[in-house]
């Protein structure tokens, strides 16, 4: 029997409750999956867990979904946030997709001098991230938070955070060796920081530059190949 659809809710969780799943949950559901009344189901959300739920009737407008008791406790990633400026459309869907999946907690989109995306949808990055958790198997909800410039991330820096600068000028990647959790990624634009940007980077204590090997890597390519070895070397990897 394949798992049962596994969807975030921001609704309270608890055992034997009933909640109203929202229009598009319901339309997922019974629509593209063809659940029936009765048919289970996996809700979850960061701060309660998960939960084994049953379809309510299917025929309602609003689906409801009666709970029946938690199978996991909310289980937040590692203490990793994920810097990057926002690329465009199809690249920043990937990005934020792959940060979830590699397991940051936070994503912190920045704009740097040459960022390139002019709007970023949070909206869009934010569904992106849910879907990821739920792909994922992840028992929590990452935040997006409202894109700063890089220069106002690092003036209001929490300074027990290290800072994992992906630089493809670095040398190697020896600080990693050094970083312990709380930290986090920064990865800049398609087009690289601006020298004022590097030199204002290295000047911070917190910030400790690594190079991700000897080829330049996009952007998109470089936040995985990032939090692969930050995981490895201080996370959950
Ligand atoms: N400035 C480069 C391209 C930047 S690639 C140029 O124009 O040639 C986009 C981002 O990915 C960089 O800002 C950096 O954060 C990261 N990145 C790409 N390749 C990297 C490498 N080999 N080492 C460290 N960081 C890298």
């Amino acid at each position: 029997m394949k798992d049962p659809p596994r969807l975030h809710v921001d609704a309270a969780l608890g055992a034997g409750a009933e909640i109203a799943l929202s229009e598009d949950h319901g339309r997922y559901l019974t629509s593209v999956l063809r659940l029936k009344g009765g048919d289970p189901l996996r809700l979850f959300n960061g701060r309660d867990g998960e939960f084994l739920a049953y379809l309510g009737d299917a025929s309602k407008k609003r689906v409801s979904a009666i709970i029946e008791g938690k199978v996991a406790d909310a289980l937040p990633p590692p203490d990793i946030d994920f810097l990057f400026a926002p690329l465009k459309h199809a690249r920043l869907d990937y990005m934020v997709q792959k940060a979830v999946e590699l397991g940051c907690r936070r994503l912190r989109p920045v704009i740097t001098r040459r960022t390139i995306a002019e709007r970023v949808n949070l909206d869009r990055m934010r569904a992106n991230a849910i879907e990821a958790a739920e792909q994922c198997n992840l028992v929590f909800a990452p935040d997006v938070l409202e894109p700063v410039k890089l220069e106002r991330a690092l003036g209001d820096w929490d300074g027990d955070r290290a800072l994992v600068f992906c630089d493809e000028k670095a040398a190697g990647r020896a600080a990693l060796a050094g970083i312990t959790l709380p930290a986090a990624v920064l990865i800049g634009p398609e087009g690289g920081f601006a020298d004022e940007e590097r030199a204002l980077l290295h000047s911070l204590s917190f910030v400790h530059g690594i190079s991700l090997g000897p080829r330049i890597l996009r952007a998109d390519t470089a936040g995985v190949a990032a939090l692969a070895l930050v995981q490895a070397a201080i996370g959950d990897m």
